[in-house]
């Protein structure tokens, strides 16, 4: 397994009219305190039984840490079946009060950015909070087809919104980099690292999970739609060069997160479901070092023309 944990970006919008919000997302880098945290004995968590991952919660959220257990469990039966492959985790489903004892350091003041801490141990919220609170954009400002999403995605009954079914959704990006991890797959650059995952996302929510669709898609759609003036970098030869020390800033590292979720539906909608097992067999088969040119060839003819194309058109792709 390697020694990779999720560090933190932060991502102010500042990009869509009358928005000023902040984002929170994550890479790959290493973050030595947070592999060798010690979770206090005395934390009066609550073990969830009848699951095949280990999962704790805070006190008096049974019932929510049994929804994001049941749909962990569901993508698990999905991956294994597709790709042959369970890794092993901790999921830790916390409310405000035990958020600190268990994230990572640099999160401590950021309650409800879902994480994992070392490839095996995952940190998400039990409850709504300020951070997602803050991604809700003043919805009557956007033009109608994103708004209408936006409300498809991320309305309650009582008129208001809330981003939880979306960050509910990043936890499996982050459940993803430990079966990639965990399995040894060789991700060959950065942007397939990040791109994977969200194949992974997509293709699961897709095949098994469409009603969630609109919740995995508006937020992003939302971010590209805005368009790309602000930002300094918007190429992968950037995106690689930049990734390990997030040179490109935070809030164009989310950019890049989410051209990779609009390829990951690009993606699936060429190829389907089966692109995912293909690219998982491709990305364990080829451990040698690629150049640019022979990974894109090796894409196109092992695995899907359209996985290829992230990198061969990515300058044209809107
Ligand atoms: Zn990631």
């Amino acid at each position: 397994m390697k020694n990779q944990t999720s560090i933190l970006t932060f991502w102010k919008l500042k990009s869509l009219p009358g928005i000023t919000c902040t984002l929170l997302l994550l890479g790959n880098s290493v973050w030595g305190q947070s592999a060798h945290q010690v979770i206090p004995d005395s934390l009066p968590l609550e073990k969830l039984m009848g699951y095949s991952q280990t999962i704790r919660y805070s006190i008096g959220h049974q019932e929510r840490a049994a929804f994001i257990a049941r749909l962990m469990e569901n993508a698990e039966v999905f991956f294994q079946k597709e790709v042959g492959f369970t890794p092993k985790t901790e999921l830790y489903i916390l409310a405000p009060g035990d958020w600190k004892s268990v994230a990572a350091k640099p999160l401590h003041d950021v309650y409800g950015f879902p994480h994992n801490l070392d490839q095996v141990r995952l940190v998400i919220a039990a409850e709504d909070n300020d951070f997602w609170r803050s991604f809700i954009p003043p919805v009557d400002t956007l033009p109608a087809s994103l708004a209408s999403q936006f409300k498809t995605a991320y309305a309650k009954p009582d008129g208001t919104y809330t981003m939880m079914p979306f960050f509910d959704l990043l936890a499996l990006h982050e459940m993803g980099h430990s079966y990639t991890a965990q399995a040894g797959l060789k991700m060959h650059r950065h942007w397939m690292g990040e791109l994977f995952v969200n194949i992974m996302l997509h293709t699961y929510v897709a095949e098994k999970k469409p009603e969630l669709l609109p919740a995995l898609e508006a937020f992003p759609n939302l971010i590209i739609n805005a368009g790309t003036a602000e930002y300094s970098y918007t190429s992968l030869h950037d995106f690689e060069k930049l990734y390990a020390t997030l040179g490109m800033g935070p809030r164009n590292y989310g950019w890049y997160q989410s051209r990779f979720h609009g390829s990951a539906k690009a993606i699936y909608d060429a190829g389907g479901k089966q692109v995912l097992k293909k690219l998982w067999n491709a990305l364990r088969q080829h451990q040698q070092e690629m150049s640019d040119e022979s990974f894109a060839e090796m894409l196109k003819m092992d695995v899907h023309p359209s996985v290829a194309d992230v990198y061969l058109k990515w300058n044209t792709t809107p």
